[in-house]
């Protein structure tokens, strides 16, 4: 195979690096984007650099946001008392389409897995018990994903909420085993939050 020119070598390795990307795919992308006009390729390029710039972490939960605070967390209908720990902002998107859930969220930003060196210290664990402090927390829901960090995580979290006396509870994995929150279906996550059990 003749060697591809360097620019279109260069986008195509970094295309390659996306999740899910495969080189069959990143290849066909590379050319796709060559075929584009100019001002189309400027608005994607303007497209990532801004989103990249303008979206960070909400000061309280921990979503993504591009003020200080996420929607949820400025939005004075939902229900302030409770609160969802999830491992990804994109679990809220998945938990928002299921209109089952009306409180706040709180974003770990990964789950705990000591053979890849991600300990409590790496999670927004810490920033988790600052707003049990700061905020009047009756219930905190788990919906950590279902495999075995995600299992881990939950339990590691529930020993160390439960003494502080808030009601911690489980979303019932009516989700398939090793299922992700963010894949599940709205009928399946509503349920798995409606059967939710003490932990
Ligand atoms: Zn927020």
């Amino acid at each position: 195979m003749a060697r591809m020119i360097r620019p279109l070598a260069n986008l195509y390795e970094q295309l390659r690096r996306l999740p899910g990307v495969g080189s069959k795919t990143a290849m066909r992308l590379a050319y796709h984007i060559i075929d584009m006009p100019e001002g189309e390729v400027q608005q994607l390029a303007e497209a990532l650099s801004s989103a990249k710039k303008s979206i960070h972490y909400c000061s309280q939960c921990y979503n993504l946001t591009d003020g200080e605070k996420c929607a949820i967390c400025s939005d004075p209908s939902r229900d302030s008392f409770t609160i969802c720990v999830v491992e990804q902002p994109q679990d809220i998107a998945a938990m928002e389409r299921s209109h089952g859930y009306n409180g706040l969220y709180h974003v770990l930003h990964g789950v705990l897995s000591p053979l890849d060196g991600v300990g409590p210290d790496k999670l927004k664990i810490r920033e988790l018990f600052q707003r049990l402090q700061r905020e009047s927390i009756s219930e905190i829901i788990i919906a950590t994903n279902s495999d075995v960090e995600g299992e881990a995580t939950a339990t590691y979290l529930a020993q160390l909420l439960k003494p502080i006396g808030i009601t911690v509870s489980r979303i019932a994995h009516g989700l398939p085993m090793g299922g992700d929150l963010e894949y599940a279906d709205e009928v399946t996550l509503s349920k798995a939050l409606e059967n939710r059990r003490a932990m």
